[in-house]
C-alpha cells in the first residue's frame, strides 16, 4: 500500500534548562527553520516557565512550542503540577508524556502516562509519547517486548490520529550518555512500532510520526534519522544550542 509522505518532526526537549535569556537561541532556531519549510517541522519544549514567552516569540513562525509533562486532571489541589489546558493556554501545541526521566524519577506508571495522553487530547494538544527499554532489558533481548507493553498500556484505547499522536522511541540507556543503537537496531524497533500502530489504528497508524531519541547529535543524525520508519528526532542535550539543533534538522534539507 502506498503511504503518503510523512513530514518529519525534530523536537527539542530542553528539560530543566533555560532562562529568559535563552530566547536568543529560540530566535536563531526560528530563523533557521525557514530553510526547512515543507521538509521538516521544528518544535521546542522549554521548561514550563518559558512556554508563554516562547510561544509568543514563535507565533507566526514555523516553530511550535511544547510542554514536557502535564497532570491528567484539568485543575485542582496538585501543588507544582500543570494541566494540559494550562499548557495550551500558555501557547503550547504539544506535550511530551511518559519520558523515561518522569517514569523513573517520578515513578510514573503506564496507566498514568495513558491518562496524561488522554489529558493532552482533551486540551487539543499533540501527545508525544515516549517508550524505550532500559539497558538490562536490551541485554536480555526484551526490547520489543518492553516497547510493546508500553505502547499497549500507555496509549489510550481509542482517539489517536496522525495529528494528535507522535511516538518517540527512546532507549533509556542512550539518553544523555553519548551511546546510540545502530541504525539497524533503530530501524528494527521503528518497524515494530509502525506495525503496532497499524494494527491498533489501521490506516491512520501508517501516518503517525515515530521519532528516535537518545544522544542524537549533528554528527550521527544522518545515520540515525534516515533509517526506515524514522520520522524525526526527539533531542535533549543537543537541542539547547540552535546551531546543533539546526545541524540535526539539516538532515532533511
Ligand atoms: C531525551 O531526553 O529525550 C533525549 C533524547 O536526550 P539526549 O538527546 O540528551 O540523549
Amino acid at each position: 500500500m502506498a503511504v503518503a509522505k510523512i513530514i518529519p518532526l525534530v523536537a527539542g526537549n530542553w528539560k530543566m534548562n533555560g532562562l529568559a535569556a535563552s530566547k536568543v537561541e529560540l530566535a536563531k532556531i526560528i530563523t533557521g527553520a525557514g530553510a526547512l519549510a515543507g521538509k521538516a517541522d521544528l518544535m521546542v519544549c522549554p521548561p514550563a516557565t518559558l512556554i508563554a514567552s516562547f510561544a509568543s516569540a514563535a507565533r507566526g513562525s514555523r516553530v511550535t512550542i511544547g510542554g514536557q509533562d502535564c497532570h491528567p486532571e484539568v485543575s485542582g489541589p496538585h501543588t507544582g503540577d500543570m494541566s494540559a489546558e494550562m499548557l495550551a493556554d500558555a501557547g503550547a501545541s504539544a506535550v511530551i508524556v511518559g519520558h523515561s526521566e518522569r517514569r523513573t524519577e517520578h515513578h510514573e506508571t503506564d496507566a498514568l502516562v495513558r491518562a496524561k495522553a488522554q489529558a493532552a487530547w482533551r486540551a487539543k494538544l499533540t501527545a508525544i509519547l515516549c517508550v524505550g527499554e532500559k539497558r538490562a532489558e536490551r541485554e536480555a533481548g526484551k526490547t520489543l517486548g518492553v516497547v510493546d507493553r508500553q505502547l499497549d498500556q500507555s496509549l489510550p484505547e481509542a482517539g489517536a490520529t496522525a495529528a494528535n499522536l507522535v511516538v518517540a522511541y527512546e532507549p533509556v540507556w542512550a539518553i544523555g550518555t553519548g551511546l546510540t543503537p545502530t541504525a539497524d537496531n533503530v530501524a528494527e524497533v521503528h518497524a515494530f512500532v509502525r506495525k503496532c500502530l497499524r494494527e491498533r489504528f489501521g490506516a491512520e497508524g501508517a501516518h503517525m510520526r515515530i521519532l528516535y531519541g537518545g544522544s542524537v547529535k549533528p554528527a550521527n543524525a544522518r545515520e540515525l534519522l534516515t533509517a526506515v520508519d524514522v520520522n524525526g528526532a526527539l533531542v535533549g542535550g543537543a537541542s539547547l544550542l540552535a546551531q546543533d539543533f539546526l545541524g540535526i534538522a539539516s538532515v532533511y534539507r
